[in-house]
């Protein structure tokens, strides 16, 4: 198994910064032909998904959409005032896994890879796993 920690500099609260780059650099450097990639985010207020990176636009419906699911300061138990960072955390969920094949990952044409910041600005960990069937 490969193993990198990427390094997330998120410059707002809620922000999704594409990292597509990254993972493509590191399932390269791994030299792994078959197998798959392990994406994990080890933090309670951030979170990684896979959706459109082509119409920006797409990004931006989807974080707006979590603010109007999840409203900042709705009357949380959580006293640290970033609940509402929690919980979007557990609904965007803080992993995934990719198949790779012939050296790429297999993502679909219009795809890319977001960390996603619900309590930024922060430095931000994301480790990588890569592992050969
Ligand atoms: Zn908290």
């Amino acid at each position: 198994m490969y193993t990198k920690e990427i390094t997330v500099r998120t410059k707002r609260r809620n922000e999704f910064i594409e990292v597509t780059g990254e993972i493509e650099k590191t399932v390269e450097d791994s030299k792994v032909k078959d197998g798959f990639v392990i994406l994990y985010v080890p933090h309670t207020t951030a979170g990684i998904t896979i959706n459109e990176n082509a119409d920006p636009s797409v990004k931006a419906d989807i974080l707006n959409t979590l603010d109007k699911l999840v409203p900042p300061n709705a009357g949380y138990s959580h006293l640290e005032g970033n609940a509402d960072s929690h919980i979007k955390s557990t609904i965007v969920g803080v992993s995934q896994l990719v198949p790779i094949r012939n050296g790429r990952i297999s993502l679909g044409t219009w795809q890319g890879i977001f960390f996603c910041e619900f309590d930024g600005p922060r430095t931000r960990k994301m480790i990588v796993h890569v592992v050969s069937t």
